[in-house]
């Protein structure tokens, strides 16, 4: 579903029931019928959803829906099919809240969730929408405010979010890992290449497993991360966190250039040792070289220094590489 932001001012959504669990009474045109005979001109919802799940649109988006008497205007409204509380079905409650999030996320988390029963003396919508869209005191989206995913996901021990998964919940997590300073690429609710990084990133930096799954407890870590240092944290330990990734051609890059580094040492040190006699405490530092130098002289030393400096230099190029292609995206 893609839900589309009409031109007129919505500040609030409401959620309906059909009041009737009756299954010739479960499709819009049947709310269409009713709300005919009252004197409207069509159905007063512009979503109705059915007890399968599927969503149908009503009146059209644009117009001022009638629903709420004397609280129509601003507001969208929602049906689902239903009266009493236990047949409302988990189909029906996962498309209500996809459809929220598509909405909230519309509004940048500036629309409020709302009952009927919260402005007319109405059970409507009898089941327990607050819980069902974790909203906060406000009416809030819980996907939609600062704890989202975990807080969403908390009472299902069991959520496991991987490459191939898609819906409201990966949407959620996506929010949470960009608002986090990690990219995810397109917030579209699917969870590809590019959210699997980001979580692998994320893991890496709060030493959970690394396996790109988005289970339990790095929802967990993520409610209670902090925002990354993005620019900096990211230029400087972008290599040696990729490495604690997993990432073999990164891990390489970073023990050939301490290797790298380790020979030219030596090298300057050999050279150091040569020029200055006084130093003993730095030709004892470089003892394993002292019988070499004697033999060979400053000529090692120095090629040491060269061979050492190019392993280093190449030993950059390569992890550069492969941080900018973690960072444009290119590889997981
Ligand atoms: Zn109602």
């Amino acid at each position: 579903m893609t839900f589309e932001k009409p031109r007129r001012r919505v500040k609030r959504v409401y959620i309906h029931c059909s009041a009737s669990d009756h299954a010739h009474h479960d499709d819009v045109s049947v709310m269409d019928q009713w709300h005919c005979k009252r004197g409207w001109s069509e159905v007063g919802y512009h979503f109705f959803i059915k007890k399968d799940g599927e969503l149908q649109r009503g009146r059209p988006i644009e117009k001022t829906p009638a629903a709420q008497a004397n609280y129509n205007s601003g507001t969208i409204a929602i049906c689902l099919h239903g009266l009493e509380k236990p047949k409302f079905t988990d189909a029906q409650f996962e498309t209500l809240r996809e459809l929220c999030a598509e909405i909230d996320e519309a509004y940048d988390g500036k629309v409020t969730f709302h009952g009927h029963c919260e402005v007319a003396a109405k059970s409507c919508p009898v089941f327990d929408y607050r819980e069902v869209l974790d909203l906060d005191a406000k009416g809030r989206l819980g996907a939609g405010s600062q704890n989202s995913v975990s807080a969403v996901t908390a009472p299902d021990p069991d959520i496991m979010l991987r490459v191939g998964a898609d819906g409201w919940r990966v949407k959620a997590l996506q929010k949470q890992l960009t608002a986090l300073g990690y990219h995810v690429g397109q917030v579209d609710g699917d969870y590809g290449r590019r959210t699997r990084a980001a979580v692998l990133a994320f893991q890496a930096d709060n030493d959970l497993d690394t396996d790109g799954i988005a289970g339990p407890k790095t929802l967990a870590a993520l409610d209670a991360a902090q925002k990354r240092e993005v620019g900096e944290e990211r230029q400087a330990a972008g290599l040696l966190s990729l490495a604690d990734e997993g990432s073999r051609i990164a891990d390489a890059s970073v023990k050939q250039a301490s290797a790298g580094g380790m020979v030219a040492a030596g090298g300057a040190l050999g050279v150091v040792s040569l020029v200055g006699e006084t130093m003993s405490s730095v030709r004892e530092a470089v003892s394993p070289f002292s019988g070499l130098l004697a033999e060979f002289g400053p000529l090692l030393a120095i090629a040491a220094l060269a061979i050492g400096g190019f392993i280093v230099w190449q030993a950059v190029r390569a992890g550069r590489a492969r941080v900018e292609d973690h960072r444009t995206g290119k590889t997981s």
